[in-house]
């Protein structure tokens, strides 16, 4: 967790490492991130692809990351939605650039 006062990574909460700022709020979203996460990998395996996307994009939402891009590119995969995929792996591509801001949504065509 990086701390957005003093820009330092921190691996436990609840007050960064440095300057003491707490990140009880952060870190309780970030949590909040995983569980999302799970939930759409339990959807993906029982082939729910639809609901695992909807809870990838839950967890982007919270926190864009290439996780969640990957995840839904397989949930897209798995329903036989292929420009679904595709704009899951142009999206995984621009964060990896660090280009955030084109990144759009899963369902947006
Ligand atoms: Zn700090």
């Amino acid at each position: 967790m990086r701390c957005p006062v003093c820009k330092a990574d921190n691996l436990q909460g609840p007050q960064c490492r440095r300057c003491k700022a707490d990140l009880t709020l952060l870190f309780a979203l970030e949590e909040q991130r995983q569980r999302t996460l799970a939930e759409a990998r339990r959807c993906l395996r029982r082939g729910e692809w639809q609901a695992a996307v909807k809870h990838a994009e839950t967890a982007n939402w919270l926190r864009s990351d290439e996780d969640a891009q990957q995840l839904a590119a397989v949930a897209h995969l798995v329903g036989r939605d292929f420009a679904g995929a595709w704009r899951c792996y142009q999206n995984w591509r621009l964060l990896r650039q660090g280009d955030t801001g084109r990144v759009r949504s899963f369902f947006s065509a």
